[in-house]
């Protein structure tokens, strides 16, 4: 073997220990042998490797299985942080979480307008600020990762946006001029759906379709525990699947679009009227005191969804669909409605055998999403390219 290809072996081997010390730290040496199937020698050499970069360290001494106490590896989680941002139509929200996505702080902050300039501006403000609140580490801050409700292609640029109306914006430059660290962009219901798939509701699943339903929709298709973005990225924009071909034209120029009416704009529009502005405090409250039309209006939302997420089911066969919306997780009664629409319309063999579950990561399943690939490239690059 030559020396690049021994270097090659040595990288895939500090690799494959750096996951299996992550998957079941606090694990000894003798252990990591076993487990990989490497010998001690190697084990031990590419281990001390992974301490000199400081991604690695000594816990003390485990139990004994006869003879001397073996000392046990921790993964350090505290050498660098990784920020995480979720840019929504009127809003950015920020994360900063260490290397296993424990969040260390959140900030949110409104958007006077959903200009690309505007919003440039309020994002490296919001980073400013999470970078400043960072611990001293060995790497720092090891990347951003940013995601937008809006076409992202394979190459991260910012194709298009419905809401906002963005054409062809290249934040990813822009940021990493600015921060001098990897910048990682993707469409906002991916993002979702890998949070959900690493640290959330959906954990367990090898198949999985995420629901991001706000203003419009969209969802993220995890197949064999991966991210499927399509040939150009710009796989599950679903709210543009016609439910009612002679429906109403919507943004995108197709005709009854899902979203037009199970997104949760199309329910807060079924609610509101010219002079009464309706909050999510006034949907609970309302529907807490039985109100008939904000009643009728949440059955409504379940039927509509039921209806769209019933094809999306017959596309897929997932094992689970996560939903994420604020009404849908404080209103449990959404969740029966949709699984009744869906129930009523497929194949038992289908609908009995999926699962469909709210969010358990709330508003922060994108943002979370986007450290855990921030952290995923960082301790690739780590590992692979010394
Ligand atoms: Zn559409």
């Amino acid at each position: 073997m030559d020396i690049a290809d021994q270097n090659f072996v040595k990288k895939i081997n500090q690799k494959l220990l750096l996951k299996e010390i992550l998957q079941h730290a606090p694990i000894s040496r003798a252990k990591l042998s076993e487990r990989t199937g490497l010998n001690k020698s190697t084990v031990s050499s590419q281990v001390s490797t992974l301490m000199k970069e400081h991604l690695v360290y000594e816990l003390g001494q485990g139990e004994s299985s006869g003879g001397r106490r073996p000392v046990l590896l921790m993964f350090n989680k505290r050498a660098g942080y990784s920020i995480g941002i979720d840019v929504g139509v009127d809003y950015v929200n920020g994360i900063l979480t260490d290397l296993e996505g424990s969040i260390l702080l959140e900030e949110q902050l409104k958007l006077p307008s959903s200009s690309p300039g505007v919003t440039t501006r309020i994002l490296i403000e919001l980073i400013q600020q999470l970078i400043s609140q960072i611990p001293s580490s060995p790497y720092g801050l090891i990347g951003i990762g940013l995601c937008i409700p809006g076409l992202v292609d394979a190459d991260e640029q910012i194709v298009f946006t419905p809401h906002s109306k963005w054409k062809n914006v290249d934040l990813k430059t822009t940021l990493q001029d600015t921060f001098q660290v990897p910048v990682f962009i993707e469409n906002e219901a991916n993002a979702g759906a890998y949070g959900e798939k690493i640290f959330g509701a959906a954990k367990h699943y090898e198949h999985l379709i995420y629901a991001s339903i706000g203003t419009g929709i969209g969802i993220g298709i995890i197949i064999n525990h991966h991210l499927y973005r399509g040939a150009y990225g710009f796989s599950g924009e679903m709210g543009h699947m016609t439910i009612d071909f002679n429906g109403p034209t919507c943004s995108c120029g197709n005709r009854g679009c899902w979203e037009l009416y199970a997104s949760e704009k199309a329910l807060f529009q079924s609610l509101q009227t010219k002079d009464q502005h309706v909050s999510y405090q006034d949907i609970e409250q309302l529907a807490k005191l039985n109100d008939m039309k904000t009643l009728n209006a949440l059955r409504n939302f379940g039927f509509y969804l039921g209806v769209g997420l019933t094809n999306v089911l017959h596309t897929f066969n997932p094992k689970a669909v996560v939903l994420r919306n604020k009404v849908i997780e404080s209103q449990p009664t959404v969740l029966s409605v949709i699984q009744d629409e869906v129930s009523s319309r497929m194949n038992a063999q289908f609908s009995s055998r999926v699962e469909l579950l709210p969010s358990s990561l709330g508003h922060n399943a994108p943002a979370l999403g986007m450290t855990s690939l921030v952290t995923e490239a960082f301790l690739h690059d780590a590992t692979l390219s010394q």
